[in-house]
């Protein structure tokens, strides 16, 4: 039996939003639920914060460093975020797509439009706030980031959110449970397109006499 494969197996996510719309809060409550998502550690040259793991949180390395790889073409995107460069494994997500696994991007808007290039089939989620208030208040209430950060962000944040409508989905996060619900609604959704469930279950489509078009 010929197996036909149309799609990677996996699934796609790439998750992005302006700085204090909840994304890193809804992405991590996704990712303790579903253990078949795993979340893409980018490259940065930013600074850890407290708290943030090497190799868990970010890849942290030197500009040097960060440039050498991207003339490597080791990253499927790469982009430069509140002065710091940000990037992501090509390889990495191939195999792990490749081995079934659904994969999630935590990046901004200029990487989403790198990796759509790569994979049109992906699936774009964008949070926002549900008010400018909301939005204040979230990033001076983090407490992580210095005034001049904090600035920087807020003025980024309406430039960041021009770019919603490239996304497929939007979520508004004005509730947790609700916003977390959305997602799970996305991801399942997602997983039963045609293509992927064709993807994942050869054998059956055969027998079932469905054919890829
Ligand atoms: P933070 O420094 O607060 O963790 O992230 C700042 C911004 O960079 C966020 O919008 C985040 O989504 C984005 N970002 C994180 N990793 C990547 C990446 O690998 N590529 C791109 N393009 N943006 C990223």
């Amino acid at each position: 039996m010929p197996v036909i494969k149309i799609a990677q197996p996996g699934t796609l996510f790439v998750v992005a939003a302006p700085s204090g719309a909840g994304k890193s809060t809804l992405v991590n409550a996704l990712l303790s639920r579903d253990s078949n998502i795993q979340l893409s550690v980018s490259y940065t040259t930013r600074e850890p914060r407290v708290g943030e793991v090497h190799g868990v949180s970010y890849h942290f390395t030197s500009v040097d460093d960060f440039l050498q790889r991207q003339a490597q073409n080791e990253f499927i995107e790469s982009a430069e975020v509140h002065g710091n460069y940000y990037g992501t494994s090509k390889k990495w997500i191939d195999q792990a797509l490749e081995n079934g696994q659904d994969v999630l991007l935590e990046i901004d808007w200029q990487g989403a439009q790198q990796v759509r290039l790569f994979f049109p089939q992906m699936v774009g989620i964008f949070i926002v706030p549900p008010s400018l208030t909301a939005l204040k208040e979230r990033l001076y209430g983090r407490g992580t980031d210095s005034e001049d950060v904090i600035t920087r962000r807020l003025l980024a944040a309406g430039g960041e959110m021009a770019h919603a409508p490239e996304f497929e989905y939007v979520i508004i996060n004005e509730n947790l449970d609700s916003a977390m619900s959305n997602l799970c609604h996305i991801v399942q959704a997602a997983r039963l397109r045609f293509a992927q469930q064709f993807s994942r279950n050869p054998t059956l489509f055969y027998d079932l006499g469905i054919h890829a078009k």
